[in-house]
């Protein structure tokens, strides 16, 4: 079979190793534009429960991968100075250009090219395909283009968010909420590797324009971010890499395919970051796309129309999620103002109603205890 995919990413990576290592006959080529040891952003996480899922679909990448990840098992909330560990979240994380570097290799290795420094700006440039894969990301051209096709839908968030990193190495990943004057900050941080962290920051929008973000300089918007998490930096620098304010896209599309060309990963659909699910959903959706042409014996028709039906309730619960967890960043001021920390921990929490108070109790019995010294009601309301 001929495969040709727009994009290295996680998605578009992980299913040409799929679908190669099933098949040594596939002729599969990858374009991306950027060159090799181009990528943005610091690290990226996966929950344990995330990992769960690779190891049971793939052990042999969960042994490959593991060995690089930096791993705890708790989260910490940062009310203002108080900090509330939360135990039962295990999460790890690696730095997104290692991430990548591995998966090129394991990629290569299965005898893939890897066209680098190949922006694809038609589909006429990648010729006779039997399946043509946009892996190409949150703003892919070819979903906008085809945007009446694919029913996309495209939701402009208005929280504004910056990914910076540190060189301050975190013990566990933090969210850390601060007010000023202008508002309340958020920091979401962890260590990717042993010195360094990605650190995030996010602000409401009405925040954001009180500080005079849109009228600094990026060394001026550092020094701010610097001033704002001084005590949690504590001397290390902020660093930047090609960092910008931005608003998240909160994508759909409602049919995922035409013709035999499909898009996967977070050209089909984007998960805010604060639920720490991209990278896993993207490479989910290389599972399902190759285990439903596996199904159709690459019958590529009948392939796609199954993937959307084998891919779409998993997929769709978890950006559900996604999008109650952004609505939440949402009321970050009030919330940090009108809440207690143990009430701010828990509704961290609790935030996209998947979590209920058993599953607290169950994760954290004290977070839980201390939650129903302030709201007995909550007892009776969860028997
Ligand atoms: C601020 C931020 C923080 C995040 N934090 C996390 C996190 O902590 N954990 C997590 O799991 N996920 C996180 N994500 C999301 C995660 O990065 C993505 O969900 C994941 O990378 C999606 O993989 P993908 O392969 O679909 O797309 P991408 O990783 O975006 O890859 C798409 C590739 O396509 C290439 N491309 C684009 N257009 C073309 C073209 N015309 N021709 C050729 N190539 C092209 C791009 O250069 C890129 O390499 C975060 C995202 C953001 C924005």
């Amino acid at each position: 079979m001929k495969v040709r995919i727009l994009g290295a990413g996680p998605a578009g990576l992980y299913l040409a190793a799929l679908m190669k290592r099933d098949d040594p006959s596939h002729d599969i080529e990858i374009f991306e534009r950027s060159p090799r040891n181009a990528t943005w952003g610091f690290g990226v996480v996966f929950s344990d429960r995330a990992l769960e899922f690779l190891k049971a679909d793939d052990q042999a990448l969960f042994d490959y991968l593991t060995p690089h990840l930096e791993t705890w098992p708790e989260i910490t909330v940062v009310h203002n100075d108080t900090k509330i560990p939360v135990a039962g979240n295990g999460f790890s994380s690696i730095g997104r250009l290692e991430l990548l570097t591995l998966l090129y290799a394991y990629v290569e290795k299965l005898g893939i090219k890897i066209n680098f420094d190949s922006e694809i700006k038609s589909l006429d440039q990648l010729g006779d395909a039997d399946l043509v894969v946009g892996a190409n990301g949150a703003f892919s051209w070819l979903r906008d283009e085809n945007k009446e096709k694919f029913g996309t839908t495209i939701d402009w968030r208005p929280n504004r968010f910056i990914w910076y990193g540190t060189t301050k190495a975190f013990n566990s990943l933090t969210l850390t909420f601060r007010e000023t004057d202008a508002g309340v900050f958020c920091a979401h941080h962890y260590r990717y590797q042993p010195d360094r962290s990605t650190f995030l920051v996010e602000v409401e929008d009405a925040t954001w324009h009180r500080a005079g973000f849109e009228h600094m300089s990026p060394e001026e918007t550092i020094k701010y971010c610097e001033q704002v998490f001084a005590k949690d930096l504590e001397g290390h620098p902020i660093i930047t890499n090609n960092s910008h304010w931005r608003q998240f896209p909160a994508i759909w599309n409602e049919r995922w395919s035409f013709d035999n060309v499909v898009l996967l990963g977070d050209s089909l659909r984007t998960a805010h970051f604060s639920i720490g699910s991209g990278t896993r959903l993207a490479m989910e959706d290389s599972v399902a796309l190759f285990k439903a042409l596996k199904e159709h014996k690459n019958n590529v028709k009948a392939a796609l129309a199954y993937f959307q039906e084998l891919r779409n309730p998993p997929m769709k619960k978890i950006w559900d999620a996604a999008n109650v967890s952004i609505r939440w960043y949402e009321e970050m001021d009030k919330l940090v103002k009108e809440l207690t920390p143990v009430e701010f921990a828990y509704s961290y929490m609790t935030r996209t109603g998947r979590v209920s108070h058993e599953e607290v109790k169950k994760r954290d019995p004290k977070l839980a205890q201390d939650y129903e010294k302030l709201h007995p009601e909550v007892v009776t309301q969860s028997v």
